[in-house]
């Protein structure tokens, strides 16, 4: 008979997710592969967040039984602190986002925020304390306004406009002739990389998480619209608890505190200037990228 049900169980549980508006995570995620086996506790309680510090506590965890990923991975990102994680390619970084969102739950060892173990809450108290600003942000093919209201249907046209500003994609907005009831996507205002990166800020902004995540935000940008977003980045960022996962070091260069993540480990964690002093894999990844980017530059002259 279970059997039977589970279909409408992952029926539900798609209808639910979409929403929450999780929508815009399934590219980071690719949530369409993530199994059903993540069910809030019977009685689980909502997370309440007053000071939303986050730490993994000797996490192990993998995909497939015979393959493990995260190795004891223990980390502590203190409220308000902005926190980077790097690391070679493949070493767990995105695997580490997942379970933040509890798209799957770890072999051992625990998640915290806020003191609360994040598989003893509810799944939607949880995503909603957590926004994400991922690396290539999807769009509906719908007005503006609903792109950035997506997932709180009852946002008033001022609470959008005051996200759209604190985002700076309000000058963008107000020059086109319908303003934020134009439509985008395939059939209508094609976006650059940059601005559809803003229309996703803008719609973390009006969710107004305590927790943001940041996915490599810049990657697929020309370096000044790269340092442009970054700028907008840090100023909605002051004051919440901000996880980023990196893989241009220039970019994260100015964290609190970075944690340099191989093998599903924390192998060195500091400052840019204490981890260079350190003279370990961050150094050394520093200086494989400035040897990159004279390269590149020498090419471009
Ligand atoms: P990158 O910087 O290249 O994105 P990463 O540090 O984010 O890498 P993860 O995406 O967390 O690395 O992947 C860690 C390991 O887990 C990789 O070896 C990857 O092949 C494996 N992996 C990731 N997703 C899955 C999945 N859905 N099923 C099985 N294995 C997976």
């Amino acid at each position: 008979l279970q059997q039977l049900f589970r279909p409408l169980d992952m029926l539900g549980w798609v209808y639910r997710t979409i929403r929450q508006g999780l929508v815009d995570m399934a590219e980071m995620f690719k949530l369409i592969d993530t199994p059903v086996e993540v069910t809030d506790a019977p009685g689980a309680p909502a997370l309440v967040v007053r000071r939303p510090s986050l730490v993994f506590d000797n996490v192990h965890f993998g995909y497939d039984p015979d393959r493990k990923i995260l190795h004891g991975l223990s980390f502590e990102v203190p409220a308000g602190a902005h926190v980077a994680l790097v690391g070679p390619s493949g070493a767990g970084k995105s695997t580490i986002g997942r379970l933040l969102f509890r798209f799957y739950d770890p072999w051992s060892g625990r998640i915290l925020i806020d003191g609360q173990d994040i598989a003893g809450v509810t799944q939607a108290s949880l995503r909603a304390a957590i926004g994400i600003v991922p690396q290539d942000s999807v769009l509906f093919n719908d007005t503006l306004a609903y792109n950035i209201a997506y997932g709180r249907e009852h946002a008033d046209e001022a609470a959008i406009e005051q996200a759209a500003r604190d985002a700076a994609i309000w000058p963008f907005i107000e020059k086109l002739p319908k303003g934020l009831e134009t439509e985008v996507g395939e059939r209508g205002l094609k976006l650059s990389g940059g601005e559809k990166q803003r229309v996703a800020i803008a719609r973390t902004l009006l969710k107004n998480p305590p927790i943001l995540l940041l996915d490599e935000a810049t990657s697929a940008l020309d370096s000044q619209t790269e340092e442009e977003i970054l700028a907008t980045l840090r100023r909605v960022s002051e004051g919440r608890t901000t996880v980023a996962i990196a893989h241009r070091l220039s970019t994260i260069a100015d964290a609190d505190l970075i944690h340099v993540i191989q093998d599903g480990m924390v192998v060195e964690h500091g400052n840019h200037a204490q981890l260079l002093r350190h003279d370990g894999l961050y150094a050394d990844m520093w200086n494989r990228q400035l040897r990159e980017d004279a390269d590149l530059s020498e090419a471009a002259q």
